[in-house]
């Protein structure tokens, strides 16, 4: 069967927004609310686990229909951003998820407040939703009560909540200036920091430079309201919920221990010599003296061969089938029952994603399919998204979707995977050397970038507490900047402005050490496939399989990996090292 790039069909979750199915949807969700808010009188601590049970059942029940109808919505607002009725569901679904949960919060707070020994006595019956339950009980030292509770959901929506969507709102209006061939462009920031991938160095320069004094010009307002953030971080997690830093909310949220990212972020920052000596070496092969930072993401090869989409398909299958013909079946099937969304169209969204649903439904992705080597990567990794949901099809809507820093594991692998067979097919050597410089300059970008980010947040959210101003923090970021790239780069004043311009620091707190460990976690992860072979498949099937259902230390733990150990992450660190030595010598 031959591929062409598609729209894909949604059919599968709805008809439409207008089918009589999406409107019974909401319709059911509510009576079944309704029907679950009659459940809070039979909550008591010896109740019968089989009563339990139906309880978790009935809530999975709600959970899958909210889930099919947030997925229509997404999946139909991203093939199309410009569709009102997408648009309106957007905001409708969101808030209609929000009055729901409300609703049912009280189940979650007294399954918190049971005692041990009730709570015990009712997990070891609940099979595969087990790890679920235990996960939410983590939370019962930082749970206030249910007012509480409800007014900061409530108070959330006009406080942070509102700051993100008006940090959001100003910076997405931005429109960036740049003179290209003598004529001047005005840019998103999407369109402008394709230039920073360029083969022109002063256009990477230009770019880099139009970008900061943008978010310049708002420094001071956009500081602000990460201050804010900072503060109110602070407020809920360290004063009301009594976490012990700031960071360990998120770790407990990413059910990661503490100790475990200290021992990654501690081992990131003595590796920074690896990227340094890269950088080094990557000004040779530009011909340059040092490299500016504007040019770490310069392209070493102008190599424009372009792959067609029905052989691109064929090569990722070949990838996964050499792997296990399993794998294949799986990434085949996401294309056969048209849950690619692949063509370029106006008014799509840009980049990729891969959406899993439910546990039993064939996940979507989306690709802007343009053919370069960059394109066929992006579709072997989100179909590795595709894959590690589907191996994990057995378990409920609770325990399926894998925690965060375990997210990227078959995505990454899948795209290392592909790496390796283009490398070994391809003759031309200026587009192997360019291969193997992307595959570094991605892994600084997850592993070290990221990682000083977090660093960055650490630092930022004490100095806030100790009334730190913008520009204390401006000169932090600075400091932390110097310490990243020693004497191998060469950075121009506007970097200090590089933090107002990070999203995730804002939205989500402390999330960003999630890229460093995946990645670190798949590049040993490959390095022990290479070294086992054959023995090395059932172990890293099974690490996919387990999807959600266990804490991510167990499930890497039954897989002989210590996350608490430096030794571990200093071994995803060796791989780099070794593929940074490679290239010197070429
Ligand atoms: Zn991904």
């Amino acid at each position: 069967m031959a591929y062409a790039p598609t729209k894909w069909n949604l059919g599968e979750l709805y008809a439409g927004f207008a089918s009589p199915e999406l409107q019974g949807a909401f319709d059911n969700v509510e009576e079944q609310v309704m029907s679950f808010e009659g459940v809070r009188g039979k909550l008591n601590p010896d109740i019968d686990p089989n009563q339990f049970m139906e309880i978790v059942r009935a809530s999975e029940e709600t959970t899958r229909i909210i889930n099919k109808i947030y997925a229509f919505t997404g999946l139909s607002f991203s093939s199309d951003t410009q569709d009102q009725v997408a648009q309106t569901y957007m905001a409708r679904v969101q808030q209609f998820a929000a009055q729901m949960q409300n609703r049912v919060l009280f189940f979650s707070l007294w399954w918190k407040e049971l005692d041990d020994r009730n709570a015990e006595r009712l997990m070891s019956a609940a099979g595969d939703y087990r790890y679920y339950l235990e996960e939410m009980r983590h939370f019962k030292p930082h749970t206030l009560s249910e007012p509480e509770e409800k007014v900061i959901n409530i108070k959330d929506v006009t406080g942070s909540g509102a700051l993100i969507t008006l940090y959001d709102a100003i910076t997405n209006r931005y429109v960036f200036k740049l003179d290209v061939n003598g004529e001047t462009k005005e840019l998103t920031r999407g369109q402008l920091m394709a230039f920073v991938q360029g083969s022109d160095p002063d256009l990477r320069a230009k770019a880099y430079q139009e970008l900061y004094r943008v978010y310049a010009e708002d420094g001071n307002i956009l500081g602000q309201m990460y201050q804010t953030r900072a503060r109110d971080w602070y407020n809920e997690n360290i004063e009301l919920r009594k976490f012990a830093n700031p960071i360990s909310a998120r770790n407990l949220g990413n059910d990661i221990p503490d100790e475990a990212v200290d021992a990654l972020l501690e081992v990131a920052r003595k590796n920074t010599k690896i990227f340094q000596r890269y950088f080094k070496l990557k000004a040779k092969q530009l011909g340059m003296q040092q490299l500016r930072r504007y040019d770490i993401y310069a392209p070493i090869a102008n190599s424009d061969k372009k792959f067609d989409y029905n052989d691109a398909t064929k090569t990722v299958f070949e990838s996964f089938n050499s792997f296990a013909p399993q794998l294949a079946e799986m990434a085949q099937r996401v294309f056969d029952q048209e849950h690619v969304d692949s063509e370029v169209r106006k008014g799509k969204r840009d980049g990729a994603f891969c959406w899993s649903v439910l546990p039993d439904m064939t996940p979507y992705v989306l690709l802007n399919y343009q053919g370069r080597a960059r394109d066929v990567a992006t579709m072997a990794h989100e179909l590795g998204h595709a894959i590690h949901a589907m191996l994990a099809a057995h378990h409920s809507a609770f325990t399926w979707h894998s925690s965060l820093p375990l997210a990227e594991t078959a995505s990454t692998f899948g795209e290392m995977m592909l790496t390796d067979k283009l490398l070994a097919e391809e003759k031309d050597e200026s587009v192997r050397r360019d291969l193997l410089f992307k595959q570094i300059d991605d892994a600084y970008a997850t592993i070290m970038r990221q990682s000083y980010f977090a660093l960055f947040e650490k630092q930022a959210h004490d100095m806030i507490q100790k009334n730190a101003s913008v520009n204390d923090l401006s000169a932090a970021y600075m400091e932390n900047l110097k310490e990243q790239f020693g004497d191998s780069v060469e950075l121009s004043d506007e970097f200090k402005w590089e933090w107002v311009s990070i999203p995730h620091i804002y939205h989500t707190p402390f999330y960003v050490y999630a890229y460093a460990f995946g990645q670190l976690l798949v590049l040993s992860l490959y390095q022990q496939f290479k070294a086992e072979g054959e023995a090395f498949k059932p172990k890293y099937l099974k690490i996919l399989s387990a999807g959600g259902s266990e804490a991510p230390a167990k499930i890497l733990s039954d897989a002989g990996i210590d996350i608490r150990s430096a030794k571990f992450w200093q071994g995803g660190f060796d791989v780099l090292d070794k593929l940074v030595s490679e290239l010197e010598r070429l």
